[in-house]
C-alpha cells in the first residue's frame, strides 16, 4: 500500500508539472504525427518471418504518403523514417514540440495463442480487461532497452500492476476526439480492408499518456498468427492497413475542420454584436428546477439564465476526494461525472472573463493544462452555446 501511494505521488506530480502548455489551436486538423513503433535495437514483437519495427515503418511511410498527397494543408510529422531506436519519450515530445494536431502510434500485435487475429485501436485509459493490460505492458516495454529507464519515467516500472493501474488513472484531455478517431480506424480496417474487428479499447500506453493533443495506438494485425503474418509483410497488406488509417484519418479531418469552422463562424457573429451591460443575479433554485442533476458535487453560485463557467483541471477515471494531497489544498473544488469519467472543477462563474482570471491562477500554481468549461443547469455545454445564449439574453433581457 505504501509503494502505491508512492507511485501515485510520484506519477500525479510529474503529471501536473509535466503537461505542456495548450497551443492556441483552432480546433483544425494542419498538423499530424505518425510514429512507428520501436526501431533500432528494440525489434518490437517478432514473428516467424517478420520483426514489428520493419512492417509499422512501412506501413507508416505510406500513411504519411497518402496524407501528402491527398492534403495540401497538412504537415506530416514522423517520430522516425529509419531503422533507430528513439525513447518513448522522445516521441511524445516531436508531438508535442510541434503542437501537433494528431499522434497515430503503429503497431503490431503478438499472443501467446497463435489462433489470435485480428485488428484493435487504443486510447489512453484505465484497462478492462487483462488482455488490455497486457498489451499495454507489452508496447510499455519499449522503455526496458533505454538507459535509466526508472529515472526517466520517475520510477515508473512497466512489470509493476500498481504503476500500470495508478498511470492510466490521469486521462488526456482529448478523450473524446481520440475515441472518434479509433472508432474511425476500426470501421475502416473492417469495412474497407475486410480485417477483423477486436474493437476500440483503452489501456494505460506511456507513448500516449503525456501527449498534448488527441491520440491512438493502432495494433494492426498479430504477427504470431501465421496467416496475418503473411499479410502484414505483403506490399498489398501494407498498403491496404495505410489506406484504411489514411481513410480514418480523411473523415476525422473532414469533422474536426467543420466543426472548427462553425465554432469560428459562431465566435465572430458574436464579435459582431452589440455589447450590453451584464447584470448577473443568484440564481433561485425553485424558479429552475434542476431535474436529475449529473453533478455528484454541485456548486452554489450561478446567474439569472443558468449558464456557468468552471475551470477543470482533473479528469480521473477512479472518484478521489477533493482535499487529495494532488489537488493541493485548492479551495472551491467541485466534480462531475461525464462520459464515463470524474471531472475536477473550481469556481461556478457567471462571465468567461472571471472564469479565465481563474485559469490564469491554475496556470500559475502548476495546473497548466487547466481550461474553461461551460454548464447551462448543471450540464456541460460547448463554450460557444454557452456564448450565444449569454449573448442572446444581453439583448433580448
Ligand atoms: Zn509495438
Amino acid at each position: 500500500m505504501k509503494r502505491k501511494i508512492i507511485i501515485f505521488g510520484i506519477l500525479s506530480v510529474f503529471l501536473l508539472y509535466a503537461l505542456p502548455l495548450h497551443a492556441d489551436r483552432h480546433g483544425f486538423v494542419r498538423k499530424v504525427v505518425i510514429d512507428p513503433g520501436h526501431g533500432g535495437r528494440d525489434p518490437g514483437a517478432i514473428g516467424l518471418l517478420a520483426k514489428e519495427k520493419d512492417i509499422v515503418l512501412a506501413i507508416s511511410l505510406k500513411l504519411g504518403e497518402y496524407i501528402e498527397q491527398n492534403f495540401d494543408d497538412v504537415e506530416v510529422i514522423y517520430t522516425r523514417t529509419t531503422d533507430e531506436f528513439i525513447e518513448l519519450r522522445n516521441r511524445t515530445q516531436i508531438a508535442n514540440d510541434n503542437k501537433a494536431d494528431l499522434f497515430i502510434s503503429v503497431h503490431c500485435n503478438a499472443s501467446p495463442s497463435r489462433r489470435a487475429f485480428g485488428t484493435e485501436t487504443f486510447v489512453m485509459g484505465l484497462h478492462r480487461s487483462k488482455e488490455n493490460l497486457a498489451v499495454a505492458k507489452k508496447e510499455n516495454a519499449s522503455i526496458l532497452y533505454e538507459d535509466d529507464y526508472l529515472e526517466t519515467y520517475d520510477g515508473y516500472d512497466p512489470n509493476s500492476p500498481e504503476a500500470n493501474i495508478m498511470f492510466s488513472m490521469f486521462q488526456n484531455h482529448y478523450l473524446n476526439q481520440s475515441l472518434t478517431m479509433a472508432s474511425l480506424v476500426q470501421d475502416q480496417f473492417r469495412d474497407r480492408a475486410g480485417r477483423h474487428d477486436r474493437g476500440v479499447k483503452q489501456a494505460g500506453f506511456l507513448v500516449l499518456y503525456n501527449i498534448a493533443m488527441p491520440g491512438i495506438l493502432v495494433e494492426a494485425g498479430f504477427l504470431s498468427n501465421d496467416q496475418e503474418e503473411k499479410y502484414l509483410i505483403s506490399e498489398t497488406g501494407q498498403a491496404h492497413i495505410a489506406s484504411a488509417i489514411f481513410r480514418a484519418f480523411r473523415d476525422y479531418k473532414t469533422y474536426q475542420d467543420n466543426l472548427a469552422r462553425q465554432q469560428l463562424a459562431s465566435a465572430n457573429s458574436n464579435n459582431n454584436k452589440p455589447k450590453a451591460v451584464e447584470t448577473t443575479q443568484p440564481a433561485s433554485s425553485q424558479a429552475n428546477p434542476t431535474p436529475t442533476p449529473p453533478l455528484v458535487n454541485k456548486p452554489e453560485k450561478g446567474n439569472a439564465h443558468d449558464i456557468t463557467f468552471r475551470v477543470q483541471f482533473a479528469t480521473t477515471s477512479v472518484e478521489r476526494p477533493i482535499d487529495a494531497p494532488e489537488f493541493k489544498g485548492m479551495k472551491g473544488i467541485s466534480f462531475y461525472f461525464h462520459e464515463g469519467m470524474f471531472k475536477y472543477t473550481v469556481g461556478n462563474e457567471s462571465t468567461l472573463e472571471e472564469a479565465t482570471l481563474i485559469q490564469q491562477k491554475l496556470h500559475q500554481n502548476g495546473f497548466r493544462d487547466a481550461f474553461v468549461v461551460a454548464f447551462k443547469n448543471n450540464e456541460r455545454i460547448a463554450p460557444a452555446e454557452a456564448m450565444r445564449i449569454l449573448n442572446q439574453n444581453r439583448q433580448n433581457p
